[in-house]
C-alpha cells in the first residue's frame, strides 16, 4: 500500500514560550498548517528550520524548498492538540552556542520556524512483559510520550539524568515503572551513570522493549551492552543517539552515519 504523501514544510508561529524547569524551555507553537498533521504524534521527531537574522517567513519557506539549507536541528514532539492548532516542543535550555537553544532561550510570541514533520512515532506498540526507558534531558520528551503511551499495567524502569534536582519533570507513567532520577550537573561530562545503574540491574525474563535516547557516547556504551550482553532482539530496541559532547548536530549526523 502507498504511504500518504508528507505534508509540506510549514511555518510554526510561537504562541508562547516558559521555563518548564531551570533547564527546559517548552516552547508552544500554533499555525493553521498544524490541521494537516496527524493527531497521536507526541514522540515523533521533526525538523526545525530557524530563519537567520532579519529574515521573513516568506523567504525561509523559499530557502528550505530551494536552498542553500537553512540550519536545520531535529526535536520531538511533546505534546499535539490538533483542536486547537497547538504543537509544544521542549527544548533543552544548554545555551547561546546552539543555534535552537539559542532560539529558545529569546523565543516570544509572534517569532517563527520552519517545520518540517512529524515522522513515524518512534514507538507504536507496547508488547513487552517489562520496559527499560533511559533518557538524559534531550530525549526526555520522546522517553516521557513513550511512557504515557504504554499500558497503564506496564511494569519496567525508567532512569532519568538531568542537570539539577529542579530539572526533575512530573511524568504520568504506569505505577508499575520504577523510576530513578540521576543529577549530572554538566552535561558536557562524559557520563557513566546510566550505564551503571542499567549494568547493576538484573533484567527479566520474558519480552523486554526498550526506549533509550541521549548523549552518543552514553548511546554507544548502551548499544554494545544490549547488542552484546542482552538477548533483546534488535526489534525491540529503540536506541539513538540524540547529540554528542563537542559536536553541533550537522557534525554528529556525519558522524553517526560514518559509525552505522
Ligand atoms: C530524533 C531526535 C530528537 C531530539 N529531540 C530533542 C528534544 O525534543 N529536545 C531537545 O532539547 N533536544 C532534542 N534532540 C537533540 C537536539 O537535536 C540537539 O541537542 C541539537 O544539537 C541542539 O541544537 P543546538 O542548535 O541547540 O546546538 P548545536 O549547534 O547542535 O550544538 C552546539 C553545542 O552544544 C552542544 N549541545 C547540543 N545539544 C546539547 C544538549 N542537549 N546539552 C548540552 N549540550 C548540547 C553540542 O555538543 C555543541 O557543542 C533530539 C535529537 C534527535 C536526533
Amino acid at each position: 500500500m502507498l504511504k500518504p504523501k508528507k505534508p509540506s514544510p510549514c511555518i510554526l508561529i510561537v504562541k508562547e514560550a516558559f521555563y518548564l524547569t531551570p533547564h527546559m524551555i517548552r516552547v508552544v507553537f500554533t499555525s493553521p498548517e498544524l490541521a494537516s498533521r496527524p493527531e497521536g504524534c507526541e514522540g515523533a521527531n521533526c525538523k526545525i528550520f530557524l530563519p537567520a537574522v532579519g529574515q521573513s517567513a516568506d523567504a525561509l519557506l523559499a530557502q528550505i524548498a530551494d536552498g542553500p539549507r537553512p540550519t536545520v536541528r531535529t526535536y520531538t514532539v511533546r505534546h499535539f492538540r490538533k483542536d486547537v492548532l497547538e504543537l509544544d516542543i521542549d527544548f533543552v535550555a544548554h545555551g547561546d552556542e546552539g543555534p535552537a537553544s539559542a532560539f529558545a532561550m529569546a523565543a516570544k510570541p509572534g517569532d517563527f520556524i520552519g517545520f518540517r514533520g512529524p515522522s513515524d512515532v518512534k514507538i507504536k506498540d507496547f508488547y513487552a512483559d517489562w520496559y527499560l526507558v533511559a533518557a538524559d534531558m534531550s530525549a526526555l520528551p520522546v522517553a516521557s510520550a513513550a511512557l504515557e503511551a504504554m499500558p497503564r499495567d506496564a511494569r519496567g524502569l525508567a532512569i532519568f539524568e538531568v542537570q539539577t534536582e529542579a530539572d526533575v519533570q512530573d511524568i504520568d507513567m504506569p505505577a508499575g515503572v520504577e523510576v530513578r532520577w540521576i543529577i549530572q550537573e554538566d552535561p558536557h561530562v562524559a557520563s557513566v551513570a546510566q550505564e551503571a545503574a542499567i549494568r547493576a540491574t538484573q533484567l527479566p525474563k520474558g519480552v523486554v522493549q526498550t526506549c533509550i535516547a541521549g548523549e552518543s557516547g552514553v548511546i554507544k556504551a548502551l548499544r554494545g551492552f544490549l547488542s552484546n550482553e542482552t538477548e533483546i532482539p534488535k526489534q525491540d530496541i529503540y536506541i539513538s543517539g540524540y547529540w554528542k559532547i563537542g559536536l553541533i548536530e550537522d557534525e554528529h549526523q556525519i558522524q553517526k552515519k560514518l559509525d552505522a
